[in-house]
């Protein structure tokens, strides 16, 4: 995948610095929203199959809690690194506030590629990971969430876990849990049912008909894969090229979710898709679409290739995938961009409605988790854009704008300790 060198934790800085003068921050407030509170490095040993031990190293950053506990996804990934996990953790604080759920943000990681790992010595990092983490989360401070590369099994092996030091179920010390031991109905889907929301509603200001408006998916894991359902399913639009981190395929005819997700399922990628012309993760995001989703890792819209971007939206599945000098360009050039912790903040949301659900322990029905998300991101939407009308800015800046004001007000009005 196409990743330069820039920064994403000096890209958020520089962001927040633009935003914080536009809000007439205190120099000081300023830099306390860019700095996260707390960073824990973890080196832990694992147990390989083949009887080796393996020194893995891992991370949780918690960058704000003015608003609520810390809240955010761990990843696996073998280009995790500390300012990556910055930026991430900082990009939750800001998602959290602009859909307006009472947490902070946070975000972990480990460095590692679980695709080349045995299902048992995953376990085995995961489960010792979490316990190097245990001493700064659990329900009242700091609720992991999945994110790249991992899912329901590895939040069933965290919970587990911190669960059998504890002696009692702790539910909700993780959201996107297996439905069987506390997750929400819906939660898998969340984040690609807000970023087909935040789609829709902006395709009903810029006057494009989803149906049949042809859309072009980079990323085909959790994200991508149930965008392409929905969009598809919902609105009936045309999905024509997909691509994973082993590559892509095209058909201007229109690929189908049910068969591309099968043949995924059956050989891992969805690589070689009969009927289809291969695409790369780089020329996928250079097609003349009309709707760009790119579901996947950072910094792959940048100031080199933004200028060839066609399509008329682009919708941030993943987070941080455009470098600031790509959003400047795709500004100039008309092309909405749908930033990040707006639209792919209903992976949060629904974090947030399971977590409601495990502490009152009363499971809501999945049409009443549907409808909340919808309400959440159609609201979130509508703000960001009018604040983007009032003060002439792109919707990343309008959305960064309304975030660190709500946390930054949060942090003024719980004053500084002591
Ligand atoms: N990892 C997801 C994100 O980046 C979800 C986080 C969560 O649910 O806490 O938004």
């Amino acid at each position: 995948m196409a990743c330069d060198k820039a920064n994403p934790f000096e890209n958020m800085k520089k962001q927040v610095d633009v935003v914080g003068k536009k809000l007439g921050l205190e120099p000081g407030v300023t830099e306390v929203m860019k700095n996260p509170k707390r960073e824990l490095t973890v080196n832990f040993p694992v147990r390989m199959d083949d009887g080796s031990v393996r020194i893995f190293t891992g991370y949780r950053v918690q960058h704000n809690e003015s608003r609520g506990p810390f809240k955010g996804g761990i990843r696996y990934h073998q280009q995790v690194d500390i300012d990556e996990v910055r930026a991430l953790a900082a990009w939750m604080t800001w998602k959290t506030a602009v859909v307006d759920v009472p947490y902070g943000g946070a975000k972990g990681g480990i460095i590692a590629n679980p695709k080349t790992m045995s299902v048992g010595e995953i376990e085995r990092m995961t489960r010792r990971y979490a316990t190097e983490i245990s001493i700064i989360i659990g329900p009242e401070k700091d609720i992991p969430a999945p994110d790249v590369n991992t899912g329901g099994r590895e939040m069933a092996w965290i919970m587990d876990t911190i669960s059998m030091a504890k002696g009692f179920a702790v539910p909700g010390v993780v959201t996107g849990k297996p439905r069987e031991i506390g997750g929400s109905l819906g939660r898998p889907e969340a984040t690609s049912r807000g970023l087909v929301f935040a789609v829709r509603e902006a395709a009903k200001k810029t006057g494009l008909d989803l149906k049949g408006a042809t859309v072009a998916i980079q990323g085909y894991g959790n994200v991508g894969s149930f965008a392409h359902k929905l969009i598809e399913r919902d609105f009936g639009s045309k999905v024509i090229a997909v691509t994973d981190s082993k590559g892509g395929i095209i058909n201007e005819n229109g690929l189908k979710y049910d068969e591309v997700i099968a043949h995924k399922k059956k050989t891992g990628s969805v690589v070689g898709f009969p009927g289809t012309k291969p695409v790369t993760n780089e020329e996928v995001l250079e097609l003349e679409v009309d709707v760009l989703l790119p579901c996947a890792l950072e910094n792959v819209l940048t100031g080199e290739n933004a200028g060839r971007v066609k399509a008329k939206m682009s919708g941030e599945g993943a987070n941080g995938p455009n470098t600031l000098e790509a959003d400047e360009i795709l500004h100039k050039n008309g092309v909405l961009v749908l930033p990040d912790i707006l639209a792919n903040a209903g992976g949060v949301t629904v974090s947030y409605f399971e977590w409601v659900q495990n502490l009152y322990n009363y499971a809501w029905t999945e049409d009443e988790v549907n409808a909340r998300l919808d309400q959440k991101i159609t609201k979130a939407f509508h703000e960001v854009w009018d604040m983007a009308e009032k003060h002439k800015v792109n919707m990343r800046e309008a959305a960064y704008m309304l975030a660190v004001d709500r946390v930054a007000k949060a942090t003024q009005i719980r004053g500084f300790y002591p």
